[in-house]
């Protein structure tokens, strides 16, 4: 039997809404919380917060808006009892568990109780020629511009991709000012109604997501839905793009096309987890494709194989801010009362809250496939990993060659080894092996030190910290 200690550390990395709710339930529980997010506030990327000198950004949806302000509000009580440090990147995290964080000057490492994962999510694109021109952005890069830099990314801008984020992010643009001449969405909106309990699940979104829709028609923006980006063009910047009508697998009908005069877009493809900090610990991930790309395994309370290491929100796979938050608590709790050698609370609410919102996620699902052929939307010199510059051609003839898996892929054309660590080809990559005949359930990458890019100073240990 477990004793109960009176005191006890949590380290939670990542202050999105997940973090943010897991530090307040291990501090609540009796637990000594330090929470490190490599960002410079709290947030995380939908409650991302400009810089307090720039003043408010200029949100279209007033719910979320009143939703960011009333979470930022409960993560400010508990900020004061809290050790917060932002503008700190944990690169490293092995069995103990021992996490290795650096301020951008020296790495220090720690030895925690627990560590509880909150990493979220980063966004994907399909390589299609002109993909990798200036003023072709991700939803995420787009909306960081507006959000943390009050930045409008664009004047004339068309947004394409999977599920919903296209019409969130395309509404955001309008609300700074932006023309968004077209919203190009991959499937049709009705793939939701095949789940008509699901939607009433999520009934609350699904309205401000109607609202956003219509506040776009208002505004005379094209929203083809079926339509796929065919290519992209211009000099030192993004001229136009052709959308073209696709078969529902991702085929393009050359004879339904339309171009754009643009300076701006927006492209989002579905996600990839930002697992390397838990499969660097030893825990399992698995092939999720556009949902999560390699999330790390943990069970329903955020356990994993790892001893002392846990998994909350979208790091463990996309379900949303909503699911997010609650599975925050649960985890934050679930980590503390082990820790501590309590029983823990059985968080009924927020149970019953992810519960609810897990279920409007997999409403949301069908919107997210992507088919095969959309990784024939790159001609052969169309660069796939940008960071090493390799193009289609190469990753065929490495496929080819024989080599299947990304580790096999990765040394044999350096795809996935530059500055990013493969957060923006390798789900490609996987795709291009999986359509060459590679196996369903294509392994990530090995996770290796580091997980994030950090200066040769910094790997320096902090005086007094282990050489
Ligand atoms: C690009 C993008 C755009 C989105 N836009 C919307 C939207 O408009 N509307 C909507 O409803 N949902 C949106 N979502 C989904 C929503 O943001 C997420 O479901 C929700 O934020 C998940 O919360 P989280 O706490 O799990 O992760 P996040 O909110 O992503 O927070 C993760 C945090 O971890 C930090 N972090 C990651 N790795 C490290 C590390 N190694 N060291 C230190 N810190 C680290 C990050 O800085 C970040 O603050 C978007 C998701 C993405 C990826």
């Amino acid at each position: 039997m477990t004793r109960e200690r009176a005191h006890a550390w949590i380290v939670v990395v990542g202050a999105g809404p997940a973090g943010m709710a897991a530090a307040r339930a291990a501090l609540l529980a009796g637990c000594r919380v330090t929470l490190v997010d490599e960002a410079p506030r709290p947030g995380g990327q939908i409650y991302r917060q400009a810089p307090s000198a720039l003043g408010q950004e200029t949100s279209s949806n007033a719910r979320e808006e009143v939703r960011k302000q009333q979470f930022l509000q409960d993560f400010s009580e508990i900020l004061g009892r809290i050790e917060y440090r932002a503008e700190t990147t944990a690169h490293s995290l092995f069995p103990g568990p021992e996490l290795h964080v650096s301020d951008g000057k020296a790495t220090e490492i720690l030895h925690p109780d627990a560590v509880i994962l909150a990493t979220g999510l980063c966004e994907q694109a399909i390589p299609f020629p002109g993909w990798t021109l200036p003023g072709v952005l991700l939803a995420g890069g787009a909306q960081a511009m507006m959000k943390s830099n009050l930045v409008r990314p664009g004047d004339r801008a068309v947004v394409a991709g999977t599920g919903p984020l296209p019409l969130v992010a395309a509404d955001q643009l309008a609300a700074a000012g932006a023309e968004v001449r077209a919203v190009a969405l991959f499937h049709p909106l009705s793939r939701v109604a095949g789940d008509p309990l699901g939607c009433w699940a999520g009934r609350g979104l699904l309205a401000e997501g109607i609202r956003a829709y219509r506040r776009l028609r208002r505004v005379g923006t094209a929203l083809l839905q079926g339509w796929m980006p065919f290519r992209a063009e211009g000099g030192e910047q993004v001229e136009n793009v052709t959308l073209a009508r696709h078969d529902g697998q991702g085929r393009p009908d050359k004879g339904r096309t339309r171009q754009f005069d643009l300076d701006l877009l927006v492209l989002s493809f579905g996600f990839t987890a930002n697992s390397e900090l838990a499969r660097m610990a030893g825990v399992t991930s698995r092939f999720l494709g556009p949902r999560g790309g390699w999330p790390a395994r943990g069970d329903e309370d955020g356990r994993t194989e790892a001893a002392g290491v846990y998994l909350a929100g979208d790091c463990a796979g996309l379900r949303g801010a909503y699911v997010a938050a609650a599975e925050g608590e649960i985890v934050g709790s679930v980590a503390a009362a082990a820790a501590l050698g309590k029983p823990a609370a059985p968080c009924r609410e927020a149970r019953r809250r992810r519960a609810q919102h897990l279920r409007f996620q997999r409403a949301l699902a069908p919107l997210f496939d992507l088919p095969p052929a959309v990784w024939d939307w790159a001609g052969e010199e169309t660069t796939v990993c940008r960071c090493e510059g390799v193009t289609r051609a190469r990753l065929r003839e490495a496929l080819e060659a024989g080599h299947r898996t990304l580790d096999g892929i990765k040394r044999n054309t350096r795809a996935g080894m530059g500055w990013c660590g493969g957060r923006g080809c390798l789900h490609a990559v996987a795709g291009l092996a999986q359509s060459a005949g590679g196996a369903a359930d294509i392994e990530a990458m090995r996770a290796r030190p580091l997980a994030r890019p950090v200066p040769l100073g910094a790997l320096a240990p902090k005086a007094g910290g282990r050489p």
